[in-house]
């Protein structure tokens, strides 16, 4: 594992929640986020997230930009830090 492989999962994190990766890249996306310390986070945080938002209000897209801001803050906040795997 690599820096890189957390920012292309980041990246596709967005693909994921609005469903636009088929099952196998979806799947990796979701394997990277659950056993990666640094990204885990992002998709405890986007999990509820959607969650929330398909309770409140079906039919809208999964990850509206709202939450790309969102996301793109925690990024710029907290950045990605380094983690051994
Ligand atoms: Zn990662």
């Amino acid at each position: 594992m690599t820096r890189t492989d957390c920012l292309e999962a980041l990246a596709r994190l967005y693909e994921f929640l609005d469903g636009e990766l088929d099952a196998a890249d979806a799947a990796a996306v979701r394997h990277h986020m659950e056993v990666c310390a640094g990204c885990y986070p992002f998709l405890q945080f986007c999990g509820s997230f959607q969650d929330a938002l398909h309770r409140a209000a079906k039919g809208q897209p999964a990850a509206p930009p709202e939450l790309r801001q969102r996301i793109a803050s925690l990024l710029r906040n907290e950045g990605l830090k380094p983690h051994n795997h």
